[in-house]
């Protein structure tokens, strides 16, 4: 073994599909942007699809195209980032339904493609993408073709108690009201909000990983750093750069194949572990570029690879160790790593 391997386990994000499926009464899309959130947009697509989601998201049209390829006809496959300059021939290809996000959007698509379906995203607040309500209002009064859908998206969904929650749902329904035509407001956060924020169909993303704020959801993803080399330090000596961490008892270090520009961040630094199966050793010293140094004494063998992402050490918890979130951590994981995938159905 070479490269890290980041194992997919496939049956693991078709369960918290379901999961998330079964808290609604409503159809349950998936967002795979990002590469399905590093994950790999094919493989998790296609198993998505055959437990049975129809509608995908994605943000560029490109990542629409590589999706289509992967999917074949059937599935909807939508672009959040809409109708760009320039996107026409990619979209009317791959059959994408982009997701238009304002007059210029609008105008940009009828006239490229008078013909091909579309969706219309509005701005509930977050003012982020999306019409605002006048420019909603005045499209209205004008004969056009309708939209598969209207979206929106809430700024606060992954904290219950935030006021924007109720706000947005207002402002949605009010600018809503009458449309004849599937909504959908919530990703994973509005899901675990109830009912009401529900509509037609949830866009989820994150909830697939089983990551916050679905963190009931099952761990999908394993990450094993291949050990380059190990060797004993005795008491005084330091390991890494700016000499961080000192043994202050007789030590072995191993030294693992991979570092920040993998997506281990550099701040997530000595409160994180790799595991020797269930044994839990700790960093020490800087992680560095390509490289991160673990204090594995305390084993009675080293193995030939550590895991620094599986059950016990998920995405959230290297997220908290530096300062970021799951969303980060899982949309950086390296391209340098060899992917496997497990449980495919
Ligand atoms: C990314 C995204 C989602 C998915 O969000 P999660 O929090 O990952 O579930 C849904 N809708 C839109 C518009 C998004 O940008």
């Amino acid at each position: 073994m070479t490269a890290p391997v980041l194992t997919v386990d496939l049956s693991a994000m078709a369960a918290n599909w379901a999961a998330l499926d079964a808290m609604t009464n409503c159809e349950t899309a998936a967002v795979v942007k990002a590469d399905a959130y590093g994950c790999g947009a094919g493989p998790v697509a296609r198993a998505l699809a055959l437990k049975g989601a129809r509608r995908f998201f994605v943000a560029l049209a490109e990542e629409g195209v590589a999706l289509r390829a992967a999917l074949g006809e059937g599935p909807e496959i939508n672009v959040l980032g809409g109708h760009m300059e320039g996107d026409g021939r990619r979209i009317a290809s791959a059959s994408l339904t982009p997701v238009l996000n304002s007059l210029d959007q609008v105008l940009r698509h009828l006239e490229a493609l008078p013909d091909h379906p579309f969706a219309i995203q509005l701005d509930t607040g977050m003012n982020r993408l999306g019409l605002e309500p006048a420019d909603w209002a005045g499209l209205r009064q004008i004969e056009m073709p309708k939209p598969r859908f209207v979206m929106s998206h809430l700024a606060c969904a992954d904290d219950p108690g935030h006021v924007m929650n109720a706000r947005q749902l207002k402002v949605f329904k009010e600018m809503t009201a009458g449309v004849d035509v599937p909504r959908s407001l919530s990703a994973t956060g509005g899901i675990l909000l109830g009912r009401d924020y529900h509509f037609d169909f949830t866009r989820p993303g994150i909830g697939l990983h089983g990551a916050d704020p679905f963190t009931e959801g099952q761990a999908a993803v394993q990450l094993a750093l291949p050990v380059i080399q190990v060797r004993d330090v005795a008491v005084g000596e330091t390991v890494g750069y700016s000499n961080t961490w000192t043994a202050k008892r007789p030590s072995r270090i191993a030294t693992v194949a991979a570092g920040y520009a993998d997506g281990l961040h550099r701040a997530m630094g000595a409160k994180t572990l790799l595991f020797a199966g269930e044994r839990a050793c700790p960093v020490v010293g800087r992680i560095s570029m390509d490289l991160i140094t673990v204090d594995v004494t305390d084993l009675a063998e080293v193995p030939p690879a550590l895991d620094i992402l599986n059950r016990h050490q998920r995405a959230d918890h290297l997220a908290a160790n530096a300062g970021t979130i799951g969303y980060e951590i899982l949309t950086s994981l390296g391209a340098r790593y060899e992917r496997r995938y497990e449980g495919g159905i």
